[in-house]
């Protein structure tokens, strides 16, 4: 199998050599034990950085065969830039990483492993996040939770660092909304996966490049392009006010006929707030139902992905070693050689 690696970076010139060099040693240790191909390679995309990062990839492609580079002409955001990597390399699996070390290289070892016995899709899930500081922890973690409550599918703790095989690929391609958050939409492909832990390090050098605005913004994307909980809950809210006013009108029935307490002009001017707003909210709801449907159609996401289909024993044979059909082949074999 030929492995591609996939580094966005942006302004990273203080990381890229030695993520370069640390990448390089795992590619030539996965071939040397001849678990992927000789002309496996890394991909480090360029997203618009305005320091040496690009002609430092430059120099590193001229010197080793292994090193690609791909320059995007502006900066778009690590999520663009990683997708601009998945959709350009050649590879029959490709693991995405960031450039600046903090997850653990030595796991691409054990995702190829799990490629290799029939994963399309392995997600690296950080075990152990001590290197992070409270309150990065605590704002992750927390969002994985609030993202799973409004019913989108994230694995926990796992941000960008996975191996995805070419048909993975493939499918993804067929989602072709712009805003693309690649943390929901890979667990919506389906297919076999596996989950491998690290324990997750401190930066290698240089600072974040995710200030606390982009992440922010990441954060909203990830609910917004996943769920219309919050316009449903919009359609609640409305449904809850007008029940309110509903209960308040019978209230104020109650005070008029059965008590000589009511106030002259009382409810006549509370209980249409309560009632307006209601309605109000209920109409705003009513159109965020149609907003989210529209929404949802516009993406055009594909309706199903089909991962198998049937093979006849001449098929098996003419496709030969292929991943999958090489145990079928096993299987007919020892029955050949059993008759
Ligand atoms: N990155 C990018 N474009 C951006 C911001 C970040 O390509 O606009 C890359 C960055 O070079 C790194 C990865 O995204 O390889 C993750 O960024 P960082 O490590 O700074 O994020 P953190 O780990 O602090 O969340
Ligand atoms: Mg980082």
């Amino acid at each position: 199998m030929r492995l591609a690696i996939v580094v966005p970076c942006y302004n990273e010139q203080e990381v890229l050599p030695e993520a370069a060099s640390r990448l390089m040693g795992v590619l030539n240790r996965l071939a040397a034990k001849g678990r992927i191909a000789a002309d496996s390679c890394i991909y480090f995309v360029d997203d618009g950085s305005k320091d040496l990062t690009w002609p430092m990839i430059v120099e590193l492609a001229k010197r080793n065969p292994q090193v690609k580079g791909l320059k995007l002409s502006r900066n778009r955001g690590h999520q663009n830039a990683l997708i601009a990597g998945l959709f350009h390399a050649q590879g029959d699996a490709l693991v995405s990483i960031d450039a600046d070390l903090q997850d653990d290289v030595e796991v691409i070892a054990d995702m190829v492993e799990a490629y290799i016995s029939g994963c399309e899709v392995v997600y690296g899930v950080r075990g152990d996040r001590r290197s992070d500081s409270f309150f990065k922890r605590f704002t992750a973690e927390g969002y994985y939770r609030v993202l799973k409550m409004l019913g989108v599918d994230v694995v926990f703790n796992h941000a960008d660092y996975r191996l995805l095989s070419r048909r993975a690929i493939e499918a993804l391609r067929e989602y072709k909304e712009v805003n693309l958050f690649l943390r929901g939409v890979v667990p919506l492909l389906g297919f076999k996966s596996a989950t491998v832990s690290y324990a997750r390090s401190e930066r290698f050098a240089g600072e974040s490049k995710y200030p606390l605005h982009k992440m922010l913004r990441l954060a909203a994307q990830g609910v917004t392009s996943f769920s219309a909980t919050p316009l449903h809950l919009i359609t609640l809210l409305g449904l809850a006010v007008c029940f309110l006013s509903f209960a308040l009108t019978l209230w104020v029935l109650g005070v008029r006929f059965l008590t000589d307490e009511a106030v002259p002009g009382w409810a006549s001017t509370v209980v249409p707030i309560y009632f307006l707003g209601g309605v109000q909210l209920l109409c705003t709801g009513v159109i965020g139902e149609y907003l989210a449907k529209t929404y949802m159609e516009v993406k055009g996401r594909p309706r199903y992905v089909i991962e198998e289909e049937t093979r006849s024993e001449a098929q098996i044979r003419a496709l030969g070693a292929e991943r999958g059909t090489e145990a079928q082949l096993e299987v007919l074999n020892a029955r050949q050689g059993q008759s």
